[in-house]
């Protein structure tokens, strides 16, 4: 009973912790030990989680869920799968993975797509969908998808799915030139100017889509000399429903969001571009969890402008639409200090 209220209250924005494992090097390193507790002692998922400095120290944060190490994609897919569902029914979802570089994000969005116990959310999403709509078929539903996969690095937008038209343009980062205009349309969907918009009907077709946007974002990496740790990517599928029976009709999105690495700038090195790079992604992820804040607090004013990711995002955000951030830990105490600033990031918009 309180806790319906209190997710009334927090309306439909979710906030998961998710801590991996120590990874090999870590484990042989004598001075990294786990700094991190998590759910209480024999749990696997919990709410709490606490941060313990070498002095004793300790920092406690709590979340809609917490995740311990030994969670398995299968397992944190279970707690997400109804959220997955609901863009089925028209709702506009967004999934973000939100941490430093190394905390896990990819591998809790995309994970190993090929290996079934290491698949990440993109993949059991994709497969849950293109499942349920076929079983909604014979209840004379009709879906159609759409793939899109972009890029936003510096706060300009790459368009992940461009096939460069000869071998000769190989080199060049697909997309990356062009002024791509961002419009909102009376359906509630972004419009992207020229954005490759991609039919699929199974989860091979977007498998081999995620394959040709891996292999962009390799290609724009030697090209601006950047990482792809240094960017947002955003994968998004369209759906469109119609129930030729009952003339119903359902446009729902989800969007599943690896967000640039939330480290920040060290005091000594960054300058020139590398300096521009950095405030630009922190000024991105500040505004993320600002519009946010924003809307958990039902404010007048949401500040969707103040980023490209956000107005990119804005007809999924706030409304009756669904978030939910994931915020990524790194155990070992080397991360202390960035994993500390993500709980806070988190805490601050849960
Ligand atoms: P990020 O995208 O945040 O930079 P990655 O997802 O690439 O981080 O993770 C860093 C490393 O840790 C990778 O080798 C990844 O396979 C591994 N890893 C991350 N999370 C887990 C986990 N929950 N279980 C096992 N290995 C993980
Ligand atoms: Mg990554």
């Amino acid at each position: 009973k309180l806790h319906n209220t209190i997710q009334e209250l927090k309306g439909n924005i979710r906030v998961f912790c998710r801590v991996r494992p120590l990874i090999v090097d870590e484990e042989d390193n004598e001075l990294a030990h786990s700094v991190v507790q998590y759910p209480q002692a024999g749990e696997l998922v919990g709410h709490g989680i606490d941060l313990v400095q070498a002095e004793g120290q300790k920092y406690a944060f709590s979340f809609d869920k917490v995740f311990g190490p030994d969670v398995s994609q299968e397992n944190v897919f279970e707690e997400i799968s109804q959220l997955v569902q609901s863009a089925l029914d028209g709702y506009k979802v967004c999934i973000f993975a939100y941490g430093q570089t190394g905390s896990g994000k990819t591998y809790t969005m995309l994970g190993q797509p090929d290996q079934p116990a290491h698949k990440g959310l993109i993949p059991r999403s994709l497969e849950q969908i293109f499942r349920s709509s076929q079983a909604l078929q014979c209840q004379g539903w009709k879906f159609r998808m759409q793939a899109s996969m972009l890029e936003i690095y510096n706060e300009s937008l790459r368009d992940l799915l461009v096939t460069p038209k000869s071998d000769s343009q190989k080199n060049d980062a697909p997309g990356i030139a062009k002024q791509y205009n961002i419009k909102h349309d009376n359906l509630g969907h972004t419009q992207v100017s020229e954005l490759t918009l991609v039919e699929v009907t199974n989860w091979r077709e977007v498998s081999s889509l995620l394959r040709q946007a891996a292999q962009s974002r390799s290609v724009g990496k030697t090209a601006m000399n950047e990482q792809s740790s240094r960017s947002h990517c955003v994968f998004t599928l369209r759906i469109s429903g119609v129930n030729e029976s009952t003339e119903q009709q359902v446009q729902g999105v989800l969007n599943l969001v690896d967000l640039a690495g939330s480290e920040r700038l060290s005091r000594s090195g960054a300058t020139g571009e590398r300096l521009k790079e950095t405030q630009a992604i922190n000024k991105s992820l500040a505004c993320l969890g600002d519009v946010i804040l924003a809307i958990a607090n039902k404010e007048q004013h949401v500040p969707y402008r103040n980023s490209k990711l956000t107005y990119l995002l804005q007809p999924c955000l706030g409304g009756d639409s669904k978030t939910l951030m994931f915020v990524n830990i790194a155990p070992d105490s080397k991360s202390l200090h960035e994993s500390l600033c993500s709980l806070r990031f988190a805490a601050k918009v849960n």
